[in-house]
């Protein structure tokens, strides 16, 4: 009776793990092998909305386009997959999206740092961005030394609040908490601008460019702390963060890359 019972309990385990491995798009825990993407035939990647060039949905028919949807496509099409599932990403969320194992990789102008290399995987960059600074033309702010007394608004999770600290005390300009309101998505930190709760959005140039219009300006020389974007992929998923390295660096030789920033009308990488 008692074997009976343990084979029944194993064989129970055996059904558990097996649909645990099921939830995870058929691949272990790690996330998706390339072969199980190719199998699946589907490839989902986390993407921006609302960056000019780099990710941006047209909602007007629903299609996204920019340099990081040529990538997810281009990738798609190395994989054999007909069909790429973009999911909406901002600063706060892709990092849970890739770890829950919803999508197999983030291309959303997603900076490597030492500190995010601890927790996903990124590919060698294939763009490198500034963080830079939008006011209101009438706000007198033109450069770092006016932010001293003012607020500035920038999103959760990401490397702004840090790189304008840095910038500000290397001249000499002490920026506080007080100095900062963190916000998790930007068009409420336009909104904010708006309103006059924040005076200046603090972020890499790419992204404030989806937000200027007739009233505000990016100050054009105020150009700082090197933003460098690579895909990024679960952590121990390390078969496909290899498999994407490979081609994003393949890219980078061939005159691919380049060709990719050219098409979307974006300026070449940054220079100090
Ligand atoms: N690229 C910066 C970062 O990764 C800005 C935030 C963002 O990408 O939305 O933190």
């Amino acid at each position: 009776m008692k074997k009976l019972f343990a084979l029944l309990l194993s064989v129970t385990m055996l059904f558990a793990l097996a649909a645990c491995g099921e939830d995870n798009g058929g691949g272990a825990s790690s996330g998706r092998t390339p072969a199980d993407i190719t199998e699946s035939g589907v490839l989902k990647v986390g993407v921006k909305t609302d960056v000019p060039g780099f990710g941006l949905l047209n909602t007007a028919d629903n299609t996204y386009s920019g340099i990081e949807i040529d990538l997810a496509n281009k990738i798609a099409a190395e994989l054999g997959v007909d069909k790429v599932e973009f999911t909406p990403v901002t600063a706060a969320t892709r990092g849970q999206l890739l770890d829950s194992g919803d999508i197999d990789m983030v291309a959303a102008t997603f900076t490597i740092s030492e500190e995010r290399k601890q927790s996903w995987n990124f590919t060698t960059p294939y763009y490198t961005d500034a963080v830079s600074l939008l006011v209101k033309k009438d706000s007198g702010i033109e450069n770092i030394a006016d932010l001293a007394d003012k607020i500035i608004g920038v999103s959760t999770g990401s490397t702004s609040m840090k790189a304008l600290t840095e910038a500000a005390a290397e001249e000499n300009v002490t920026l506080t908490d007080a100095n900062f309101s963190e916000l998790a998505t930007y068009p409420e930190i336009k909104a904010a601008l708006d309103a006059g709760r924040v005076d200046a959005f603090c972020v890499d140039g790419s992204i404030l460019a989806g937000y200027v219009d007739d009233t505000n300006h990016i100050l054009e020389s105020v150009r700082f702390s090197p933003q460098e974007y690579g895909i990024a992929t679960k952590k121990d998923n390390t078969e496909w963060a290899e498999y994407l390295d490979n081609l994003i660096t393949g890219w980078l030789e061939d005159g691919t890359m380049a060709q990719i920033i050219a098409d979307n009308g974006v300026v070449a990488s940054f220079e100090e």
